[in-house]
């Protein structure tokens, strides 16, 4: 098997002997199709008169004004579906079909990626099938009736914790019997080479667009770009235009659940160890005898044991910067935003802002106020609250917010 690693120590294809020949031809066929002019025309045909891009980069005057920084809010949020995960499926769908497939998988948590999938099926007139673990299925009912509702076959699965870790594995397996006429649509920039590549490769134009927007509106690039990060997908789309700007600083904020010091929580880069899932090697949530631990979020987008391989490369080289935010943190910030700006945002972009406020207020200590004015901060608001408002009632309930 290759082992080769792609991002320094990290990445790899750890995978069944029968699918090495299945990445060499995708890799391939991908390479081949983000050069063809007229592969990349249908792709952002797609993205502009489909799911509605570009996405503004929205000065939010409130917020700037509150924190003592200029906010610019990334609207993934405002993307048909209501995330970004819509950006990557719209550019895997078409490759699936360049290649001749017929058919799609995908696994999903929460549903938001398996919706996305069928999404872009249903458009492309592709058979899907989704695989999500049964504890899923149950919690999150009315993404499964969507996924049915666009045509979609969604498999229940019950092994292991019965979540998205087993789905994941059950999708792959599945993949490896079927490839030759299925195409795997993997949602986020995890799992083995090449697909962290593509998943950065489709997610690359929301900092395409917020890097011509800002100096548009500002004349120079950011101070720093902020984004959640569950596997890493909407953070190295947000990263990718910047990585090779030393002076803009790239901050990843995973999930800290709970609190870090209680082991409920997401935080794969503060406290994972480097193991192998999913077919890649990178930074995991696991136990001493190397068993993959659970994850713990108030955002089920972001409960996930690992990280994309690029994130912990980022990591390890020092160019990028992973810090964490707990469930009680995002949700204030999620209160804020709905009230200083009228957006409600989804619960994972939450982190992103929970920490952006604490960085603000950083900036200030350190610069004092009239420079920490001067600041640009970019935060990337990966997805809508609207499939976030039970858990955000319940948690509203439980908390006293509304009363
Ligand atoms: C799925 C999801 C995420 C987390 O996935 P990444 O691959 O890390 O981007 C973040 N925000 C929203 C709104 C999501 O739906």
């Amino acid at each position: 098997m290759d082992r080769k690693a792609y991002y320094g120590e990290f990445g790899g294809q750890y995978v069944a002997e029968s699918l090495m020949k299945t990445l060499e031809e995708l890799d391939a066929a991908y390479e081949e199709a983000i050069r063809d002019p007229e592969f990349l025309r249908r792709y952002h045909y797609y993205l502009k008169q489909y799911v509605g891009r570009e996405t503004p980069l929205y000065f939010a005057e409130r917020l700037s004004e509150k924190y003592g920084v200029k906010m610019y809010l990334k609207r993934e949020d405002l993307n048909h579906t209501g995330a970004h995960k819509i950006n990557n499926v719209i550019g895997q769908i078409l490759l699936a079909k360049r290649m001749g497939k017929t058919k799609v998988i995908a696994e999903t948590g929460a549903g938001q990626h398996g919706v996305a999938t069928a999404t872009g099926a249903a458009l492309f007139d592709m058979e899907c099938t989704v695989y999500m673990g049964a504890e899923d299925i149950k919690r999150q009912s009315l993404n499964v009736m969507r996924m049915e509702m666009l045509g979609a076959k969604v498999v229940s699965v019950t092994s292991g914790s019965n979540t998205l870790k087993d789905a994941t594995n059950e999708a792959i397996r599945t993949w490896a019997k079927t490839a030759e006429d299925t195409f795997y649509v993997i949602g986020s920039a995890v799992g083995p080479y090449p697909y962290p590549k593509m998943v950065k490769g489709f997610q690359r134009v929301i900092s395409e667009e917020a890097k011509r927007q800002i100096l548009e509106a500002e004349g120079r690039l950011p101070d720093a770009v902020l984004a959640c990060v569950g596997g890493g997908s909407n953070s190295i789309g947000m990263f990718a235009e910047f990585i090779e700007e030393p002076q803009v600083k790239l901050i990843g904020v995973e999930a800290a659940g709970k609190g870090i010091e209680t082991g409920e929580h997401a935080s794969a880069m503060a406290l994972g160890e480097p193991g192998v899932l999913h077919g890649m090697r990178s930074y995991l949530l696991q136990d001493e005898d190397g068993n993959v631990q659970l994850a713990h979020s108030i955002s089920a987008g972001l409960d996930y044991p690992g990280v994309g391989p690029e994130h912990a490369y980022l990591k390890d080289s020092g160019r990028a910067e992973y810090v964490s935010a707990t469930d009680a943190e995002a949700m204030d910030a999620l209160m804020e935003l709905c009230k200083l700006e009228g957006i409600i945002p989804a619960i994972e972009s939450a982190h992103a802002m929970s920490y952006a406020f604490r960085y603000a207020g950083q900036l200030q200590e350190k610069l004092g106020k009239e420079k920490a004015a001067e600041q640009i901060l970019i935060v990337c608001l990966s997805g809508r609250g609207d499939k976030d408002v039970n858990t955000i009632a319940d948690y509203l309930a439980g908390k006293g917010y509304l009363n």
